[in-house]
């Protein structure tokens, strides 16, 4: 077991990640809210692949948290995970302050995730989206990072922060990692700490409808009438709210056309105050 080196200056950060280019060394960045679990492992796990230095950041960033959501009580553990990065040897854990990733006069410089940013979640959190590629844009910037690795649990983010990086001006590749589940399919979140035993149960219905429409294309049911049925039969479950279940293009994030090859189906539901998100990639039949 290594200790991590822990940051939490943009000075810091900067200088470290100086070195390290100046020795040759790629270096590769895992943006976290903390309060890890086995998925942001396997972020880290797979952000070593694609590097020789690993640097996790743990910023509960303000600005993406809407009034009335959980920024004050969302779950943080500060010595456990970085515990669990020691273990999982990386090289630097980033925990910055507010003023120091947002210095004063730098409200500004909010960028915009553009058009994508505004549905689906972005619907029903907006400007959340700005939020968060402004932060990501930040955190790119301060590690010099040649790579960024993200979960496809956040989707949507996924697609909105591979778009930024696009048009930076030192590039960041953006890397993917499958969704970690639990043993009975439920996407791994921190938000799971939120749900009572009944509310766990419930929460089950998003991975489940997901599979099943997924089942139902593979077994030759049109992709809408699928999707219709699904959101039907989720809106009916009096244990959740249903937000949202819309398919996309994965390449393009509009709904699904009739060409498409692939579908990216996307769920939010809300079970006793808590908002879940989960997705799965739908293979279309010719
Ligand atoms: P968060 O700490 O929730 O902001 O998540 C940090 C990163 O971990 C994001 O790129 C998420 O998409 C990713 N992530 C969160 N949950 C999972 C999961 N169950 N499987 C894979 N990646 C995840």
């Amino acid at each position: 077991m290594t200790n991590p080196q822990v940051v939490t200056t943009a000075a810091e950060l900067e200088k470290w990640s100086t070195e390290c280019r100046q020795k040759g060394e790629k270096l590769v960045i895992v943006p976290t809210m903390g309060n890890l679990h086995e998925g942001h492992l396997a972020l880290v796990n797979e952000a070593k692949k694609h590097g020789d230095r690993v640097v996790v950041s743990i910023f509960v960033n303000p600005t993406q948290f809407l009034e009335g959501e959980d920024f004050e009580r969302y779950p943080r553990t500060l010595e456990a995970d970085i515990d669990a990065l020691s273990d999982a040897r990386v090289d630097v854990v980033f925990v910055p302050s507010v003023d120091e990733v947002y210095p004063e006069g730098s409200e500004e410089e909010t960028i915009s995730a553009g058009p994508i940013g505004d549905v689906l979640e972005g619907a029903i959190r907006p400007g959340h989206f700005d939020a968060v590629v402004t932060v990501c844009k930040r955190l790119f910037e301060t590690s010099h990072a040649d790579v960024a690795v993200f979960g496809e649990k956040d989707a949507e983010q996924l697609f909105l922060v591979r778009q930024m990086a696009q048009t930076l001006t030192s590039p960041v590749r953006i890397v993917g990692v499958p969704t970690v589940r639990d043993h009975d399919g439920l996407a791994l979140s921190s938000r799971n700490s939120y749900l009572t035993k009944d509310d766990r149960k419930a929460a089950l219905a998003l991975p489940h409808f997901l599979k099943a429409l997924e089942q139902r294309v593979n077994h030759g049911d049109e992709l809408r009438a699928a999707v219709s049925a699904a959101q039907l039969e989720l809106a009916g479950d009096s244990a959740i709210e249903l937000d949202y279940l819309e398919s996309v293009n994965p390449d393009t994030f509009e709904p699904s056309g009739e060409s498409d090859s692939q579908a990216l189906i996307l769920g939010a539901i809300t079970v006793g105050g808590t908002r879940l998100i989960d997705n799965r990639l739908v293979h279309l039949p010719r």
